[in-house]
């Protein structure tokens, strides 16, 4: 079997392409929608995702803002910017890049933004609404993994599901999805034992570890739907440098019946869904 590739280039593009209508629409009625994003540091892969983050609004049709801080920065300028921007009337969604420098207690820092503006879906508030089913916001990378199985048609009801991975922003948001969809989830992590006894009963398989290529052919059930979220560096080899998933995708794409690349995959649709969020931030605060 060859799995049929779940392009998120292409899904992020159809998805997009009613978004700058509706920003348009949104700001003849007085309300442009409005992102702004924080990024504290140097770090090489944030500021990528934050570029990739601007340039995305401005093709939709959302304002956007930047605030970027040096890695010294003491939080307390952070919390009030963020403070700021709460009472901005231009501004629907914040943003805060992740990870923060050490001294940060990130917790604090997405406490503070406000709970209608938490367009990453990250306060804890939004977390429990989530949960029980109403969220505010739907965390963009699950969300935006969530966009491929209705693409491909595949129903989650009855399926096994397994997550690896049970980070706040991808792992646990992604496995309240998928039971909300109507899977039997199981949610791996690295004090999981036998993981690939795990994957191997998994009719639709989520890594969202961190760890090159670590989920490899022989660990995927033949016709499962497999979503790739990590972004690694490859270390050595003759690709060393470039970007891998953490599916070994040449042995993976031989037993999956769909499976996404990296890149190329959820990268694109984390961020159609933060355009998405935004927009629906802008268009309640319309309406309000
Ligand atoms: P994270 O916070 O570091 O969480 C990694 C998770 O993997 C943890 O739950 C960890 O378990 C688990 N893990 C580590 N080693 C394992 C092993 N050997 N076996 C099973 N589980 C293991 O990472 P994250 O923020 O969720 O991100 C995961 C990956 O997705 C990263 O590559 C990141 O760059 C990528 N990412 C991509 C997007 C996108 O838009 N495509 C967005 C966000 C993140 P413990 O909890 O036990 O430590």
């Amino acid at each position: 079997m060859t799995a049929q590739i779940l392009d998120g280039v292409a899904l992020g593009q159809k998805l997009r392409a009613g978004f700058k209508q509706r920003a348009d629409e949104l700001a003849a009625q007085g309300t442009r929608p409005g992102l702004a994003v924080i990024l504290v540091g140097e770090d090489a892969a944030s500021q990528v995702y934050v570029r990739n983050k601007v340039n995305a609004c401005a093709q939709a049709g959302i304002h956007s803002e930047k605030y970027a801080y040096a890695p010294d920065v003491a939080p307390q300028v952070v919390l009030d910017k963020i403070a700021e921007l709460n009472a901005d009337p231009k501004i629907h969604g914040i943003l805060v890049q992740l990870p923060l420098p050490k001294h940060f207690d990130a917790d604090v820092v997405l406490e503070a933004i406000a709970r209608e503006k938490d367009v990453d879906g990250f306060r804890a508030e939004n977390v429990g609404a989530l949960m029980q089913g109403q969220p505010c916001f739907i965390p963009c990378t699950p969300y935006g993994a969530m966009k491929f199985f209705e693409e491909a048609g595949v129903s989650l009801k009855g399926k096994e599901a397994v997550v690896v991975g049970r980070s706040n922003i991808v792992g646990k948001p992604m496995a309240m999805l998928l039971m909300h969809a109507g899977a039997t989830v199981t949610v791996c992590h690295s004090q999981t034992k036998d993981l690939k006894a795990h994957c191997l009963r998994a009719d639709i398989l989520i890594a969202a570890v961190g760890k090159a290529k670590m989920i490899t052919g022989d660990m995927i059930k033949p016709g499962a739907v497999v979503i790739d979220v990590g972004i690694n560096r490859m270390q050595d080899g003759p690709n060393a440098g470039k970007l891998c998933g953490d599916v070994d995708f040449e042995t993976a794409k031989e037993v999956a019946s769909f499976i996404t690349p990296v890149p190329g995959g959820v990268g694109p649709m984390t961020i159609t869904m933060l355009l998405a969020n935004t927009l629906e931030s802008a268009e309640r605060a319309a309406s309000a």
